[in-house]
């Protein structure tokens, strides 16, 4: 009896408190930058038709690079967006095939979502993802162990814009966002409303131009993933 709890206590705790800095760190998943002269805003769930396209174009107006982490079953079927993303100069990371709770996943299907992730984002990028966040943030620890196994970086963020709800304004994203932005800090957005509720992207649309001038009122940069170390 004391084996099963003992065997059960990781893979129980470590869905439901890995959004915790502590818990976080207790499993190697870092939630800020590794640097204190710089940030980073990760756009979670796309490419989107309208989503993605609109931030990439924010992003151009305030000089910053984020980090995309991309769904495989839309990239499969929007490539051209994918590429457009790393063309522009943005870092790519996985975030599965099918965007769904990994509780529930054997390790072999994991195995095989992850894979077939990656290869749709290295054909239509042209570059093999190193970073990897788990759908909703709950990673499991096959899903550690399987993208640290591919050289990935798990990667969970330290501020968020709740973007995904429905009754969340610009203003009130902003806020959560980047109100007392700290340098080394990582922001979570979406650039799609695939996942959340309808629409949610244009309130992060309409939310990003204040988070990206908190960045300059800070003096320091937004970064891809990729540069932080
Ligand atoms: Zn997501």
């Amino acid at each position: 009896m004391r084996v099963t709890i003992a065997r059960m206590r990781p893979s129980v705790l470590l869905p439901l408190a890995a959004h915790v800095p502590g818990v976080a760190r207790a499993y190697g998943i870092p939630c800020r930058l590794p640097r204190e002269d710089a940030v980073a805003v990760t756009f979670d769930d796309g490419p989107h038709p309208e989503g993605t396209p609109a931030v990439l174009d924010a992003l151009d107006a305030a000089g910053a690079k984020a980090t995309f982490f991309l769904v495989g079953e839309q990239v499969e079927r929007r490539p051209e967006l994918a590429r457009e993303i790393a063309a522009r100069g943005h870092a790519v990371g996985v975030h599965g095939y099918r965007h769904r709770l990994l509780l529930r996943r054997t390790r072999r299907g994991l195995a095989d979502d992850l894979d077939r992730a990656a290869e749709l984002i290295a054909e239509a990028t042209g570059a093999a993802p190193l970073y990897y966040r788990a759908p909703y943030g709950v990673f499991s620890n096959a899903s550690l162990a399987l993208a640290r196994q591919r050289g990935w970086i798990p990667f969970l963020w330290s501020r968020w814009g709740r973007d995904w709800e429905r009754r969340a304004t610009g203003e009130a994203i902003a806020r959560r966002a980047a109100g007392r932005l700290v340098a080394g800090d990582v922001v979570l957005l979406h650039d799609a409303d695939y996942y959340s509720s309808a629409g949610s992207w244009r309130g992060t649309l309409e939310a990003l131009p204040a988070i990206l001038e908190a960045a300059a009122s800070l003096g320091v940069s937004w970064i891809p993933l990729t540069h932080a170390t």
